[in-house]
């Protein structure tokens, strides 16, 4: 018999019930206290890494599960559909793992995806500058080559998880790039290196992850800091960026399940005209709407990480764009729904459903916005002239 081309497979559905298990033993209440406090989500972070989900894309021969970006996609999911939605998920294991995975040496490999997979090591990631902003064309961070390695000077802003990692993969242009093209390279500093400073940015997000601005400081690495070949331009860049992608895709559909599940269970009981108002269809069908923007969503996110893991970059990136549009415009109404039907109590610390809004809004601005998804839409895929 034939079996469904899109059902998942056994083994990636109980490592869903295994993650929202484990999640689900924190749950909000957990992550809200924390962020309330000024805490962080490090025990949740290193359960995850003992049971092996954090590592489960790296190979086994590191540390990992040796699966694909679709298994850590679905981590990331089920963490944050148990109300935990953790952008570090995003950043280390996806973006960094991938990156260092791919492209780095043997030497680079045994050196950081063990601590990636188990979290001892967790790595934050760094492009954005605040002159550049979504052109990343015009990022000005630069690394001088030396006799012993390379020296890096620049500023980088909105890095999440500075100080819960070890080290940053900062994106910078080497010196001698005149062609005044993007010619990215990837190198790998340690936070506590001389020249290296961060500094938390007040944010409104209800989240014990913080982001920073960093300052890039005539930082001296070794050599061997050098992620990939210099020459290897934007593809290598990509292939962290599409992971990176579908995990923020992820991330927005797991919040979106969790408000959604709050929203349902609560209007199967509040009654104020003698039957539940989920008995309403103005009620019902908002989240009936909800349900299927997500399910849609969600679908794509699948066909964004099987094009990736199958090698399909190209491919890939379109999926992965295109999910992650769906995923954040499937949060933002989700979570707005969810307010709303909770009336008065939408907006209570108790019910805890605005408290979301900042963090399914994000998903619409980071790690690339829904206007850049658009123009690349736009030009790629519809193959229109280029607006910028
Ligand atoms: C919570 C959070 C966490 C983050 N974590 C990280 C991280 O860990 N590492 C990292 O490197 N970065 C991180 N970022 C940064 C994020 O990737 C950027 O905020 C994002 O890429 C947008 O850049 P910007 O904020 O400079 O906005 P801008 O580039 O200034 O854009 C502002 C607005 O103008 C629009 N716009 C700009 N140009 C065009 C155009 N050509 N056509 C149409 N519209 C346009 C944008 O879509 C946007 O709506 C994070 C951001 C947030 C909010």
């Amino acid at each position: 018999m034939m079996t469904a081309a899109f059902t998942e497979t056994d083994e990636r559905l109980s490592l869903r019930l295994e993650v929202a298990k484990l999640a689900g033993g924190y749950g909000r209440e957990f992550f809200v206290r924390q962020a309330r406090s000024g805490g962080k989500t490090t025990d949740l972070w290193l359960d995850m890494g003992r049971h092996g989900y954090l590592g489960v894309a790296i190979p086994e021969e590191y540390g990992g599960g040796g699966g694909g970006i679709g298994d850590l996609a679905a981590v990331c999911e089920e963490l944050a559909a148990q109300g935990c939605p953790l952008l570090m998920m995003i950043v280390s294991p996806a973006i960094c793992g991938t990156v260092i995975n791919r492209f780095g040496t043997t030497a680079q490999k045994e050196r950081w995806l063990p601590g990636i997979a188990d979290g001892s090591m967790t790595m934050a990631f760094a492009i954005t500058e605040p002159d550049a902003g979504s052109n990343s064309h015009r990022i000005t961070t630069t690394a001088r080559r030396t006799p012993d390695g390379w020296v890096l000077n620049g500023r980088k802003t909105y890095i999440s998880g500075v100080d819960e990692s070890g080290a940053v993969l900062v994106v910078a242009r080497a010196e001698d790039a005149r062609t005044g093209r993007l010619k990215p390279c990837l190198f790998v500093l340690p936070t506590d290196a001389t020249g290296f400073e961060y500094h938390p940015i007040d944010m409104e997000i209800l989240s014990p992850e913080r982001q920073f601005t960093v300052f890039i400081d005539d930082v001296a690495v070794a050599a061997d800091a050098l992620v990939g070949d210099e020459d290897a331009g934007i593809g290598q860049l990509f292939a962290g960026l599409n992971p990176e992608r579908i995990m923020a895709a992820s991330f927005a559909t797991g919040l979106a399940r969790f408000a959604l599940g709050r929203a349902t269970d609560y209007v199967k009981t509040r009654e104020v005209f003698d039957v539940p108002i989920g008995s309403h269809q103005a009620v019902a069908h908002p989240l009936a709407q909800s349900r299927i923007e997500v399910e849609l969503a969600r679908l794509m996110t699948q066909k964004a990480a099987a094009l990736y893991d199958a090698g399909e970059d190209l491919a890939a990136g379109e999926a992965a764009n295109m999910a992650k549009y769906a995923a954040a415009e499937a949060v933002c109404a989700t979570v707005d729904r969810a307010v709303q039907v909770h009336g008065g109590n939408g907006i209570t610390s108790e019910y805890g459903m605005a408290g979301l809004l900042v963090a399914a809004r994000a998903t619409r601005i980071a790690p690339v916005s829904r206007e850049m998804i658009l123009n690349f839409v736009g030009s790629y895929t519809l193959g229109l002239p280029k607006s910028y």
